[in-house]
């Protein structure tokens, strides 16, 4: 069944398009037109006079929480998710089964040091603790054979805490298998130092933001030249210093804004995510939490094109998603109707009129 948007203008990829387009999509989209050339094709037909058709939001960074909160997420207009820790792997599938269902890439169980808080801890089994170089191999074989899209690193800093960490040879053993098996990789680092870890060992994907001090410039200048990308999680950093560091909480927040300030500043790809989850230990909502993140990023001085890309074409190319985040002909559907452009105010995408998730409407 063609779906028919007549009459809509377009933002996509930091553009919002002067002239109004006809757009028709069945998953994927089939016609971008100029206004008022396309006949529709017999199926719905939606009048976007005076609305904005967006690519819908990317979360770069959440754990799966109940089915009530992915479709709440997803009517919030946020259609793709990547789940950076979930276990066991069941629960993967049944989420990915669910109707309207966003859609999914998952790490599975995180890889950590053995006896670490997420498997002493957070229930994560204890097959995800990576012993040795060696035993990477072990693992990686294990999150691939239960379908892992990307792999999940815990890096901590033996400087700041006493919990179990992973050297840095495992880490680039990880990092090295996961690229061989075509995974990327993302680690978590909440230090300054644990972001070097991580640049040393060649992780893609760095997640969170220090709050115990701005990233160095000699480090930011490193991820820029390794082209290693940042989804700093503002959201959840701010819970966290709440939850954590009492009347030290503001101080400590802007030491991650100025973080991101410094990379986006120095041309490191910023993208949207949040941590978000439904533990009772930092909760941080599915779905609207990605409107506060993008938000979070405008203040830090990011212009509104590229808070969008961030939640958008910029956060399906970090993941290698090029089948989605523009408005494109060949394009999956994933799609936002909005009252206003959000190239003039992101926070218009905070109550989509309609979402469509592979063409298939939501709301
Ligand atoms: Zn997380």
């Amino acid at each position: 069944m063609t779906t028919t948007i007549r009459n809509v203008r377009t933002s996509s990829g930091g553009v919002t398009t002067t002239e109004a387009v006809d757009v028709e999509f069945d998953e994927h989209i089939s016609t971008v037109r100029p206004a008022g050339t396309v006949a529709p094709a017999g199926g719905p037909v939606v009048d976007g006079t005076g609305q904005f058709l967006v690519p819908g939001l990317i979360d770069t960074h959440v754990h799966l929480g109940s089915p009530a909160a992915l479709s709440s997420a997803v009517r919030a207009g946020v259609t793709t998710m990547v789940d950076l820790g979930t276990h066991p792997d069941s629960l993967v599938d049944e989420q990915r089964r669910a109707p309207g269902a966003p859609g999914l890439l998952s790490a599975g169980s995180a890889a950590s040091a053995p006896g670490s808080t997420q498997i002493a801890r957070m229930g994560f089994p204890d097959a995800s603790g990576v012993s040795s170089a060696a035993d990477a191999e072990r693992y990686l074989d294990w999150r691939a054979a239960n379908g892992s899209d990307l792999v999940k690193i815990i890096i901590e800093d033996p400087d700041a805490t006493d919990v179990p960490a992973l050297v840095v040879a495992t880490i680039t053993a990880l990092v090295d298998g996961a690229r061989s098996r075509g995974l990327r990789t993302v680690a978590h680092v909440v230090t300054a130092a644990s972001f070097v870890r991580g640049l040393d060992a060649g992780v893609d994907i760095l997640t969170h933001a220090p709050l115990d001090r701005p990233l160095p410039d000699a480090t930011v200048r490193r991820m820029a030249a390794q082209g290693t990308i940042a989804s700093p999680t503002l959201v959840m950093m701010r819970a966290m210093a709440r939850a954590r560091l009492g009347d030290r909480a503001d101080a400590a927040f802007e030491n991650a804004v100025e973080s991101v300030r410094r990379m986006h500043t120095a041309g490191v790809p910023v993208v949207a995510g949040t941590d978000a989850n439904e533990t009772p230990f930092a909760p941080v909502r599915h779905g609207e939490a990605l409107h506060e993140e993008m938000l979070l990023l405008r203040d830090t001085g990011m212009t509104n094109g590229a808070v969008l890309t961030a939640a958008t074409d910029g956060a399906a190319a970090a993941f290698g998603l090029h089948d989605r985040g523009r408005v494109e002909v060949g394009l999956r559907a994933d799609l936002l109707l909005t009252t206003g452009d959000p190239l003039v105010d992101p926070a218009v995408l905070a109550q989509p009129g309609a979402v469509w998730v592979g063409g298939t409407l939501i709301s």
